[in-house]
């Protein structure tokens, strides 16, 4: 990997590389061991949430919200550790054949943090997640998208204060491009899915022509296995 190309020889004799999750020794840096990739779950479409449907042409996620690939979100995104990004850069490498977006797409929105919570964490970590991947398609990432107001945790809110909440949380940046282009709305995770439909109905009401959904990992419910 790239990101430890320079120091790789002597990272690689002081601390041999090892698959993230149980540790046993791979190959190069940033590999995970073949049984672990198994089971992060795969590229999978998920089955529109209710806050979703009617604004949200598709909707996938690129494996499961456990294990590995939610402990990797957990580091990267609480824990600030921006060593989880080799791994996850690995997963989305080893999904990519599996990804099917639709052919219009144009340009992809992150769900943006709080300005002060961006500056607090150092980055966004949707952006840091798909970085490579949006490059490797030649689709540009469009800050569209504006978190005005800080929220609590949402994970400790029940499903009505979290779209109470979420209701007037987002807005479009002043002059955003939105009007009739297709747009891929991204995440690192989706659970309820009340914040991307806060995010996909901004979008919707700005005169998208369509918004199609992405997220990292997902612990909804799948559509169909592949
Ligand atoms: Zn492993």
């Amino acid at each position: 990997m790239t990101r430890f190309s320079l120091w790789q020889p002597l990272l690689d004799f002081l601390f041999p590389p090892h698959c993230p999750l149980c540790h046993a020794y791979v190959e190069t840096r940033g590999s995970w061991c073949p049984a672990c990739l198994k089971r992060a779950g795969g590229v999978h479409r998920l089955v529109l949430p209710a806050p979703l449907k009617g604004i949200v042409r598709s909707a996938w996620a690129l494996g499961v919200y456990r294990g590995g690939l939610r402990s990797l979100v957990h580091d990267l995104k609480y824990r600030r550790r921006r060593s989880a990004l080799p791994y996850i850069d690995t997963y989305l490498c080893h999904v990519q054949q599996d990804i099917h977006l639709p052919p219009d797409l144009e340009a992809a929105v992150p769900v943006p943090l709080h300005a002060a919570r961006e500056r607090e964490r150092g980055f966004n970590q949707v952006e840091a997640i798909f970085d490579r991947f949006l490059t490797a398609r030649n689709l540009p990432s469009e800050r569209l998208l504006r978190r005005q107001s800080a929220t609590r945790p949402l994970y400790a809110l029940q499903p009505h204060e979290r779209r109470r909440v979420l209701q007037h949380a987002f807005v479009p940046e002043p002059g955003a491009a939105i009007a009739g282009r297709h747009l891929l709305l991204l995440d690192d995770i989706l659970t309820t899915g009340t914040t991307m439909a806060a995010c996909a109905r901004v979008l919707h009401e700005a005169g998208a022509a369509s918004v199609d959904v992405l997220v990292f990992a997902s612990d909804f419910g799948r559509l169909n296995c592949r």
